[in-house]
């Protein structure tokens, strides 16, 4: 898949310290599923792409901080980030997502220019544009496309963010340590 991938400028990439993700369109292919439990319980599903999940382990076996950052609130998100050991998990039901981005900056003392974004639509615009690395997936819509510095080839839920973990840690030179290191931690 990284041979495939258009590489990221070298210098953006090599100031990264915190990754943020999108769920709905960058995680996911941007559908859910809504139905309720016999019981009348409402129940929200997401599917999420296993090799997603991956790239993100491998950015947080890199040293990245990780962030999943939501402007919908789902239980599915919560379970998905839990999974993956994703401490940084924040959901506002109105898509304000700028002060959570702001106040999670302040806590790990990091500035914009040290910041990735991986998004899909308008509602990460307000993040987005402060961001040093900004990236859009395949079918991220025209007003995230026209401001990013990088576009996967793949979409949303289909490997999109696994294309651009790799894409990343190829551009800072570490893709093949950490391949190895996370081979090396599950040999023991
Ligand atoms: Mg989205």
């Amino acid at each position: 898949m990284s041979t495939e991938a258009q590489p990221i400028d070298a210098d953006l990439a090599r100031r990264v310290k915190l990754v943020i993700f999108d769920v709905d369109g960058v995680l996911t292919d941007a559908g859910v599923y809504i139905g309720a439990t016999a019981s009348g319980e409402t129940t929200e599903l997401k599917r999420f792409d296993i090799q997603d999940g991956v790239g993100l382990k491998m950015l947080m076996c890199s040293g990245l901080e990780v962030a999943i950052v939501s402007g919908r609130v789902s239980e599915a998100t919560v379970l998905r980030a839990r999974e993956l050991e994703v401490l940084e998990c924040h959901q506002d039901p109105h898509a304000h997502k700028l002060g959570i981005v702001e106040e999670l900056l302040r806590r790990k003392a990091l500035q914009w220019s040290e910041v990735a974004m991986l998004a899909d639509d308008i509602p990460d615009l307000a993040v987005l544009r402060r961001v040093g690395l900004k990236a859009a997936v395949a079918n991220a819509t025209s007003h995230v496309v026209d401001i990013c510095d990088w576009q996967s080839r793949r979409p949303g839920g289909h490997g999109a963010a696994r294309e651009f973990c790799d894409a990343l840690l190829a551009a800072r030179g570490e893709l093949d340590d950490v391949v190895e290191r996370y081979v090396d931690e599950r040999s023991k």
